[in-house]
């Protein structure tokens, strides 16, 4: 069995091979409909009726209503497939709960309408230290301090009873409906939802690559 860090490596270096290959393949795309009379590239400032300004819109349209709704339809499909699969009440999810925020952060947020801090604060409470949480999920903390790019925040939820239930299961949050709500979470073994993240990785990758991808053109494409 793989350790979380292999997995995570493997994770980021998976990544970076489909950015690049979406990119080369986006950008073939592009240049497939770019009129022969054109010159320079997608990202010139062109004049508002020239053949160039006009493949520009072409490409802008390409990426709105082209890619992202396949990029959205694609998620939903993956997210739809995770009703496959089941919780099975391991409860690490409950007992460790982790934010780039501390209480007092996230309580302003909650304050200023964010709507998962709300969800968050309604349920995690911190650990009293970080060697609490590491009684938990010690590779998880491991792999936090191997990887530590900013501070993180552990949190337990007190609703969880002895017997790893939920004391209020009928009233939880969406958040706790919701986990893992994405196939990249770095999921403990326990996890039922271990076959659905590894089915669906892949695909979520290169759709998160995409994205960051039609961002950059959408960003740089002169409007
Ligand atoms: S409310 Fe229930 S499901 Fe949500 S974290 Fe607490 S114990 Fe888990
Ligand atoms: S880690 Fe997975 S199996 Fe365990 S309680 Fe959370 S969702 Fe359920």
């Amino acid at each position: 069995m793989k350790d979380l860090n292999s997995i995570l490596n493997h994770q980021r270096e998976k990544f970076r091979e489909v950015f690049n290959y979406s990119a080369k393949e986006l950008q073939k795309r592009i240049q497939e409909i770019r009129p022969s009379n054109v010159d320079g590239d997608i990202f010139s400032n062109f004049s508002s009726d020239s053949d160039g300004r006009k493949w520009q819109l072409a490409v802008l349209k390409m990426l709105e209503d082209d890619i992202s709704k396949d990029i959205y339809f694609k998620f939903q499909e993956i997210l739809n497939a995770r009703k496959d699969y089941h919780c099975n009440s391991c409860a690490t999810c409950c007992n460790l709960a982790c934010s780039e925020f501390s209480p007092e952060e996230l309580k302003k947020r909650a304050e200023s309408g964010d709507n998962f801090a709300k969800q968050f604060l309604s349920v995690f409470i911190p650990y009293s230290s970080k060697e609490e949480a590491r009684k938990v999920y010690p590779e998880y903390i491991a792999l936090l301090e191997k990887n530590k790019e900013n501070e993180v925040y552990f949190y337990h939820c007190p609703k969880l009873t002895e017997d790893k239930r939920c004391s209020d299961y009928e009233n939880r949050p969406q958040i706790c409906r919701d986990f893992p709500d994405n196939p990249l979470t770095l999921l403990p073994v326990s996890c039922g939802f271990c076959e659905w993240k590894e089915k669906s990785e892949d695909m979520t990758l290169l759709l998160h690559a995409m994205i960051e991808i039609v961002e950059y053109y959408k960003e740089k494409i002169p409007r």
